[in-house]
């Protein structure tokens, strides 16, 4: 039996090769794509990604485009006696006009979009409504539910864009897509020009997938957020400028069938609570070990996956992580073959580090009280590779007892 998931919509984007022109699609969390035709790969970058729904309106018509929210991904609240988590999959209009519709609503499940550009005909409002406006309204919707106090929650996300929807105005506005109205007939003296905007000034960049360093091709999976460059034995993550190197280190594994996981560590400094060495968090977290006295105290780092997995899984893991603090001979760069691609973005690693405390902190009844005046500022990060061994049904990291399911991790790029 097919069960279809819950809040799990997946867009796919018609795209043209930006160097022979050949047809594709792409998965929206494509990063790396490489043409089946010329073979040319590129990585597409933009600080956010903005699409455009296709219009089928009469040609006649003169076309508004109104800007909606998109954002996908995981939901933490912290309660009195959980964690509560869920998976996020939602649209909003960025503007605050009524006579929009709410969300881009569930015909983007069979359409596919286009990236957006100068190209596009059209008005496009400007969004209006900023994303942390709309996370008020997600709070407020996904809230009621909840028991409270909330302590905290987080919004931990794979995908944030912005999806243009077309509409037109024929004694009514009209949806473009659908050719339906959305609106009564409205006033004759109604002004279509009160919505101002623009021809888009936006485009998707197109970064050549060379290594900055030595011109190596740079690797990586098609939802890579970081490359790899073998010559170099680096990972370059893009910006505007182009790649930028990014600081990996590693711990060779000896054992047959690895494969590296990457993580964020992330160096933080946490007012509220003593928490700056491993002796502070074996007493905070109540652990069973001692730290021998003479021993250097080595710093606290928080850990979470740069790979997605699902809600429970990736608390869980920041958690144990956190708490096993992975030492040993960290190698500068990245392992020689078998990475798994960073699909989750620093971003992202930070917006855990409140939640990853909260679990680890004991009597729970403490945290609740505690965890809302605590401040944490990170102050420097890594990416580090750890080796997990292949077992029947899991990925094992045998020094820390750390299991994940291969399925799991195999359907978790769909999340
Ligand atoms: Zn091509
Ligand atoms: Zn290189």
């Amino acid at each position: 039996m097919l069960i279809k998931e819950e809040f799990s919509i997946r867009f796919q984007i018609d795209y043209q090769c930006p160097q022979c022109g050949a047809p594709a699609t792409l998965e929206e969390t494509d990063r790396l794509f490489q043409c089946q035709y010329c073979r040319v790969k590129s990585y597409l970058q933009a600080k956010q990604f903005r699409y455009v729904l296709p219009s089928n309106a009469p040609e006649d018509k003169k076309l508004i485009y109104v800007p909606y929210w998109r954002f996908k991904g995981m939901r933490f609240s912290c309660l009195a006696s959980r964690m509560e988590h869920q998976l996020v999959d939602i649209s909003h209009k960025a503007v605050d006009d009524e006579r929009f519709p709410i969300s881009v609503g569930i015909r983007s499940q069979t359409l596919k979009l286009c990236f957006a550009s100068p190209a596009i005909k059209g008005r496009f409002l400007s969004p209006a409504l900023s994303f942390s406006k709309i996370i008020d309204i997600i709070n407020k919707r996904f809230n009621a539910s909840l028991p409270r106090p909330i302590a905290h929650q987080a919004n931990i996300g794979d995908t944030l864009s912005i999806i243009y929807s077309p509409f037109y105005f024929d004694g009514r506005l009209v949806d473009a897509i659908l050719n339906q109205p959305v609106t009564k007939k409205l006033p004759d003296d109604f002004d279509i020009s009160v919505y101002t905007g623009n021809r888009l000034n936006w485009n998707v960049r197109f970064l050549p997938t060379l290594c900055p360093h030595c011109g190596w091709d740079l690797e990586g999976q098609r939802d890579s957020l970081v490359l790899g460059c073998e010559n170099c034995k680096t990972v370059y993550k893009p910006d505007k400028n182009g790649f930028s190197k990014l600081t990996a280190v590693h711990i060779t594994g000896e054992e047959e069938n690895l494969r590296y996981l990457p993580f964020w560590r992330i160096k933080a400094d946490i007012s509220g609570i003593s928490l700056n060495s491993y002796a502070d968090l074996v007493r905070e977290a109540n652990l069973p070990k001692t730290v021998q006295p003479g021993m250097p105290d080595p710093a606290f780092h928080f850990w979470a996956p740069a790979f997605k997995v699902r809600p429970r899984f990736f608390i869980q893991l920041s958690q144990t992580m956190t708490v096993a603090q992975p030492a040993g001979k960290f190698l500068r760069g990245i392992p020689n073959s078998n990475l798994h691609p960073v699909n989750l973005s620093l971003k992202e690693g930070l917006e855990s580090l409140k939640l990853t405390l909260s679990g680890m902190i004991k009597p729970r009844q403490k945290v609740i009280s505690i965890l809302p005046d605590i401040q944490i500022t990170p102050k420097s990060f890594v990416l580090v590779y750890l080796p997990f061994v292949e077992k029947h049904h899991d990925w094992i990291q045998p020094w820390m007892n750390v299991a994940i399911n291969k399925n799991m991790l195999a359907h978790a790029k769909n999340l």
